[in-house]
């Protein structure tokens, strides 16, 4: 997906999302500084289906969600990690 998508792709979804982690529905801040990209609560664009798992870059296979929770996520399936999340939030 080259960049311009990915860009179109982030405010498409963060307005569905009404500006809500798809994981742990905090509040995300929308940035495409990347001085503002570090932050914990940065909306990022995350593949739902793994790659690995034959995800494709289809926009359905994105979700948008908070810095912290991407990071976090690792090999889980995304439908796990999202009860997970939204469960505990203070994680
Ligand atoms: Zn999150």
């Amino acid at each position: 997906m080259d960049k311009r998508r990915r860009r179109r792709a982030r405010w498409l979804l963060f307005w569905k999302q009404e500006g809500l982690c798809f994981y742990c529905q905090q509040p995300m801040s929308l940035s495409f500084s990347h001085k503002d990209n570090i932050w914990g609560n940065a909306a990022t664009l995350e593949h739902l289906l793994r790659r690995a798992d034959g995800g494709g870059n289809k926009i359905r296979n994105f979700a948008l969600a908070c810095r912290d929770c991407n990071n976090r996520r690792g090999a889980v399936d995304w439908r796990a990690y999202k009860a997970l999340r939204s469960n505990h939030r203070m994680m």
